[in-house]
């Protein structure tokens, strides 16, 4: 028997996420923060875990770890649904709303994972190209929507991998306007500082993703989903039990009660962020420089692979776009100021 025969067609030419593990000293691709949590939280974090009981499930709905981030938000625990890293929140919308060949509106450049589930969903998959400073007419955005009989949209905000940010009138203009969900997916927000979480209970098409991996917990996949009820309801219809391990409730806790220390490290980085953004502007062979609002930076050069492969040779691994929309650009994590001066006196270097 040949197994492939049973595979899906529509999958054959799909690719699998590159997440490849490419080991180098200094990580600036993935976003992450370059801060684990503190050795006080770390005991904190111990101390919880002994208690823990191995042998039994976590709770179906982490209705603590839930109440938690709604303490941290400022929203509504009853708003709030745990999930594997937002990443399987993303997956679980999309499979919530979206039925073969519905359509999903998606800006370019955008992060990739929604068009892989939607893909993966068989949806139909509409695109639109922002400007060259990644900008929209909102208005025109709206139109598509509701001419085009769009079911669902999501916008990263910021975006990744731009960094571009929209400011608060213009995400609700969308919501307001658009006769589809929106999901406004928050992952950098806290780099940027407007949201619209609180928003929720005002607009029922939307919906705001939250994520712990760029505010130090990457390792533990922990994100968040919150939303009005009518859609929440619906989405708990597909959300799997138990999604969130008892390990990483505790240890989301303890982050997230610990609010002031992850606001110290986002300041630290948001600064970080405009003193390299400042010395990127200085490098001859970077045509461009995008103002990010998150936590990385984005650049443009006719060299971006080359610098790419020089930069990992030397030991720090950043974010190479290779073709697209992107092609000749190169995304940069911002990481503690060591690691960052090091980064840039290598590109200073690179010059000649
Ligand atoms: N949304 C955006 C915009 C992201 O950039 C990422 C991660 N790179 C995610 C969601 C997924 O985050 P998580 O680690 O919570 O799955």
């Amino acid at each position: 028997m040949n197994v492939k025969k049973l595979f899906r067609d529509d999958l054959k030419t799909f690719e699998s996420y590159n997440a490849k593990r490419i080991d180098s000293r200094i990580k600036l691709h993935a976003n992450e923060s370059p801060f684990s949590v503190s050795d006080e939280l770390l005991s904190e974090i111990k101390e919880e875990i002994v208690k823990c009981s191995f042998n039994r499930y976590p709770d179906a709905m982490s209705e603590d770890l839930c109440k938690k981030f709604a303490e941290y938000a400022g929203v509504d625990y009853k708003s709030v649904i745990a999930g594997n890293g937002s990443d399987e929140l993303i997956q679980i919308i999309v499979s919530t709303f979206l039925d073969r060949n519905d359509k999903i509106l998606l800006l370019n450049p955008e992060f990739s994972m929604y068009e892989n589930y939607a893909a993966i969903s068989s949806a139909n998959i509409v695109k639109f190209d922002t400007d060259e400073e990644f900008t929209f007419d909102p208005q025109v955005i709206i139109d598509k929507v509701n001419s085009e009989g769009i079911k669902l949209f999501f916008i990263s905000n910021p975006n990744n991998p731009t960094g571009k940010a929209y400011d608060r009138n213009t995400i609700l203009k969308l919501v307001k306007n658009c006769n589809s969900i929106v999901v406004v997916d928050e992952a950098y927000g806290a780099f940027y500082g407007e949201s619209v979480i609180k928003d929720i209970d005002d607009y029922e098409n939307l919906i705001v993703l939250k994520t712990c991996s760029k505010i130090g917990g990457a390792s533990i996949r922990l994100g968040f989903l919150t939303a009005g009820k009518v859609i929440l309801d619906e989405i708990k219809k597909v959300k799997p039990p138990y999604n969130v391990s008892t390990t990483t409730e505790i240890i989301g806790k303890v982050l997230l009660s610990n609010k002031s220390e992850i606001e110290e490290k986002v300041k630290y980085i948001i600064s970080e962020r405009e003193r390299v953004y400042g010395e990127f502007l200085k490098i001859p062979y970077i045509e461009k420089v995008y103002k990010s609002s998150a936590n990385f930076i984005l650049f443009k050069t006719k060299r971006a692979h080359e610098i790419y492969e020089k930069l990992l040779e030397d030991g720090v691994l950043v974010r190479d776009f290779g073709s697209g929309v992107l092609k000749d650009c190169l995304r940069i994590t911002i990481g503690k100021e060591e690691e960052n001066n090091y980064m840039l006196e290598l590109l200073k270097k690179y010059n000649g």
